[in-house]
């Protein structure tokens, strides 16, 4: 195939290869088009065996293994495999265990029995990992590895600060570094529906749910690198979150294929995670589980609103201090709704006429100041259509804070303020992009 098939450069070993990077030439222009490989981590979860084939017996569960880490020996991957400590309970368990490091991956824990943080206490949450943990740390020590990873089941790290707080610690304690996902194509959510395909015998019936898989990741893979480049400015990392499974084991090769095809180099956990992307975050509760780029994101959309919405009433002062009711009027929504000890008016050009009668002259405005108390923004889940949890957009906030009017000559007048604000569609260049549609103020 030619013109606009992208081809992989080959990465050669040694020092020299791994400074310089590989390339890839995408396109027919290559000169005009290098770009880096990206580094990609492969995680696989739900170890020993997820899905259909692990309620198999052990001879399916050990064929399937085989053509799992046949697949990555092809593409010369090597993965972090995440095992849930309480489903390894016979020696044939522990045989595919022993596969995974015999072909050179590295074993993480995924906890003892796949518990969601959100649905426990900390308490239970801790001793859950902490039994995984004693179990493959001797596991491992009898073969001269160490415990070194941990993956949260359902990327759920905590709902509140303390519960974030308490396994961060805990982890930080057990040696244990979380191993953030940044792609994942709900890869697990066909393994039921390959399982039927493959018993009903119906050839376009398995290929349906085939291209269901990869197009699945396609989309997460496409989706999220735009994302995450246009976040960190530069082309990002990745850590692709898999499951051992039935699916997995005949699908792999094609997914593997087609990432190498689009500019991937399969990249070791320690090259991977030492990206400064990968760096602690701040606490960030969730009830669910978010990859690590939609997480920077929400991370940064809630920075730049919080900005945004301070602007608001920095353009408030700025007027009122001129003198320039029109302009400090400017910022509430046409329906704005404002209630002071002296009732309840609606409207913009209510909350003009009362402040225009209240505050007449530059003697009866003073100097005008705010001090924001709090702001708390409106954004909550998104379900994007592969049903993974997606941090949504804010779509609204609340801002509490003190007023204060200072006079020459007599003692300041000071109260609180609640406004909630909403985003103003089709804003203006340099306007407030945010709306005042509530405001009680006293
Ligand atoms: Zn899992």
């Amino acid at each position: 195939m030619r013109g606009g098939r992208p081809s992989v450069g080959r990465c050669a070993a040694g020092a020299l290869a791994f400074l310089v990077g590989c390339v890839v030439h995408i396109g027919p222009s290559p000169a005009a088009q290098t770009l880096p490989a990206r580094p990609l981590l492969i995680t696989v979860d739900d170890l020993p065996m997820a899905g259909a084939a692990a309620r198999g017996d052990a001879a399916v569960r050990r064929a399937t293994t085989e053509s799992l880490l046949a697949v990555l020996k092809k593409h010369r991957i090597t993965a972090v495999a995440f095992v849930i400590a309480g489903n390894v309970k016979t020696p044939d368990d522990e045989a595919i265990l022993q596969h995974w490091l015999d072909d050179g991956h590295e074993i993480g824990s995924h906890s003892n029995t796949h518990p969601s943080y959100t649905a426990l206490t900390s308490e239970a949450y801790l001793a859950d990992v902490a039994a995984s943990r004693t179990t493959l740390s001797a596991w491992l020590a009898r073969r001269q590895r160490t415990l070194r990873f941990y993956r949260f089941p359902f990327l759920q790290e905590g709902d509140t600060p303390e519960k974030v707080a308490a396994m961060r610690a805990a982890l930080a304690a057990g040696g244990l570094r979380n191993v953030p996902v940044t792609l994942d194509g709900t890869d697990w959510s066909f393994d039921r529906r390959w399982a039927e395909a493959v018993a009903s015998g119906s050839a376009p019936a398995i290929d349906e749910v085939r291209q269901d898989y990869l197009a699945a990741l396609r989309v997460a893979v496409t989706r999220t690198e735009a994302m995450a480049d246009q976040l960190l400015g530069r082309r990002t990392p990745q850590v692709l979150l898999i499951h051992a499974n039935a699916v997995g084991a005949a699908n792999w090769d094609a997914m593997f294929t087609w990432l190498a095809a689009r500019g991937h180099r399969f990249a070791p956990a320690d090259e991977v995670l030492a990206d400064e992307t990968f760096g602690d975050l701040p606490i960030d509760p969730g009830r669910w589980g978010y990859g690590h780029y939609h997480r920077l994101a929400r991370l940064r959309r809630a920075t730049e609103v919080r900005a945004e919405i301070a602007t608001v009433l920095e353009t408030q002062v700025a007027a009122w201090n001129r003198g320039d009711m029109e302009a400090f009027c400017a910022v509430y929504a046409a329906d704005a709704a404002f209630a002071s000890p002296t009732g309840l008016i609606r409207g913009r050009d209510a909350v003009l006429a009362r402040y225009r009668t209240k505050y007449p002259d530059a003697a009866s405005r003073g100097i005008l100041s705010f001090a924001i108390e709090e702001t708390q923004l409106a954004s909550g889940l998104e379900i994007t259509p592969f049903e993974a949890a997606a941090p949504g957009d804010v779509h609204g906030a609340t801002l509490l804070a003190r007023w204060t009017l200072t006079y020459a000559g007599k003692p300041p007048a000071t109260g609180l303020t609640l406004i909630t604000v909403r985003p103003r569609v089709g804003a203006p260049a340099g306007q407030p992009r945010w709306e005042i549609i509530q405001d009680a103020s006293f």
